[in-house]
């Protein structure tokens, strides 16, 4: 169910009517903000100058599912997704050399989701979807715990990364009608090709054998022949001209499988928690949750970690299937599962861009992982919460895919290598 936010706000012009929604849903405009309590925890020790006691925004939450159909998750449907490969909005101009890279490894990035979250007040917004991408090294987000910090941020070497990118409704890849969701919505031409292996990033490298198998990177390249490819390489030359890049299943398959995601208004969940504990109707039971949540606090250190936390845990709750809370407006703030390591509002760098600030949009939440099957113990790759800030002009310029920022709390800080 989108929604939309408060109409009543008068604080940021641009920020109205900003939602996360399917393309065609009907509106639904009866989230009442005089509902919405306090979502903040306490920061009692962080010295943000922000507002704490200004009316807090209704909250839309993320949950995943499989896909209804094999094609609800194609780019012209404008999908909200996590897990399996990026559907591109704009399917021509990819990221591209070292924004695709981890920085600290240099290796390309695996994604992990995007959300559509157009805004209806602005005719250059009209389209407008998040792309977030991480390195799959544990090594790699530990250093990156680091980075973040590092100002100014294009000297920081990030191992997770943000992308914006915005269509009008009048544009080249896309009817100007919404989709029918009956499984005949086409694009209007086809995108650029994509890397064989990854499915993911813009096949710009080509096997020198067949010249036809096409690549983001040497490694994949590499991936792709020892799987398979070595043999395959021979029979593709002979079979050219069937390959269309776009559309060619990917070789590999993700480590995240690929789930759609669907938004309930938080306001929905605000009843009695001790009787939303006993629903029956969860996909997930109450302990197989507090299993993968709970082992992070052991090794939390500190009352206000452990304060912070209990707020945290509390919120999460009343729908504990939650995978993203989307809030975009200029005085929501993410619920931090931690005290410590949270940035103020001096940490967010301005949008390398157009200079403006950037804002809090949406957070991702560590049950994420859970659906995508990571099994839960000490080396895991984990993390407590992904918060990730967008320019709150949603400018426009030369780039297609606009780099944002996102701030990453690890589920324990003694993990932090110093
Ligand atoms: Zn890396
Ligand atoms: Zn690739
Ligand atoms: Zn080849
Ligand atoms: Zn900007």
């Amino acid at each position: 169910m989108p929604v939309e936010i408060s109409e009543n706000d008068d604080s940021v012009e641009m920020l109205k009517n900003i939602h996360i929604s399917t393309y065609n849903d009907n509106r639904d405009d009866d989230a009442d903000p005089e509902e919405v309590e306090d979502l903040m925890n306490d920061d009692d020790d962080d010295d943000d100058d922000e507002d704490d006691d200004e009316v807090q925004k209704p909250v839309t939450l993320g949950f995943v599912e499989k896909p209804k159909n094999k094609w609800s998750l194609l780019r012209q449907l404008f999908p909200s997704k996590a897990g399996g490969v990026p559907a591109w909005l704009d399917p021509i101009n990819l990221p591209s050399g070292r924004s695709r890279l981890c920085d600290i490894c240099e290796q390309p990035l695996q994604f992990l989701l995007q959300v559509y979250a157009p805004t209806s007040d602005r005719e250059s917004t009209f389209h407008r979807t998040l792309y977030l991408f991480m390195c799959l090294s544990m090594s790699c987000l530990l250093k990156d715990q680091h980075e973040q910090w590092k100002r100014p941020a294009v000297n920081a070497s990030r191992s997770v990364k943000v992308f914006r990118c915005q269509l009008p409704c009048d544009n080249p890849f896309y009817s100007s009608e919404p989709p029918r969701h009956d499984g005949s919505d086409k694009p209007l031409g086809s995108g650029a090709p994509l890397c064989n292996w990854c499915g993911t990033w813009k096949g710009d490298k080509f096997c020198g054998s067949c010249r036809e198998a096409r690549y983001c990177s040497e490694k994949h390249q590499a991936m792709h022949w020892r799987s398979g490819h070595k043999v395959m390489c021979q029979n593709s030359s002979r079979n050219a001209g069937n390959s269309s890049a776009e559309d060619q299943k990917s070789a590999s398959s993700s480590p995240w499988p690929e789930h759609e995601i669907v938004n309930e208004d938080e306001a929905e969940y605000n009843v009695d928690v001790s009787t939303d504990l006993d629903n029956a109707n969860c996909l997930v039971s109450k302990n197989q949750m507090d299993d993968s949540i709970n082992s992070l606090i052991d090794s939390f250190q500190g009352d206000s970690d452990r304060r912070s936390w209990g707020n945290f845990q509390e919120r999460i709750a009343r729908a504990p299937e939650q995978v993203l809370r989307y809030c975009r407006n200029v005085c929501s703030r993410p619920l931090w599962p931690m005290s410590s390591g949270q940035p103020s509002t001096a940490d967010i760098p301005k949008c390398s861009y157009c200079g403006k600030p950037r804002c809090f949009e949406f957070q991702v939440l560590p049950q994420l992982l859970y659906f995508f099957g990571v099994k839960n113990d000490a080396d895991s790759f984990d993390w407590a919460t992904i918060a990730v800030y967008s320019c709150e002009a949603s400018c426009e310029g030369a780039a297609s895919y606009k780099e944002e920022f996102a701030w990453v709390q690890v589920s324990s800080p003694s993990q932090v290598v110093p």
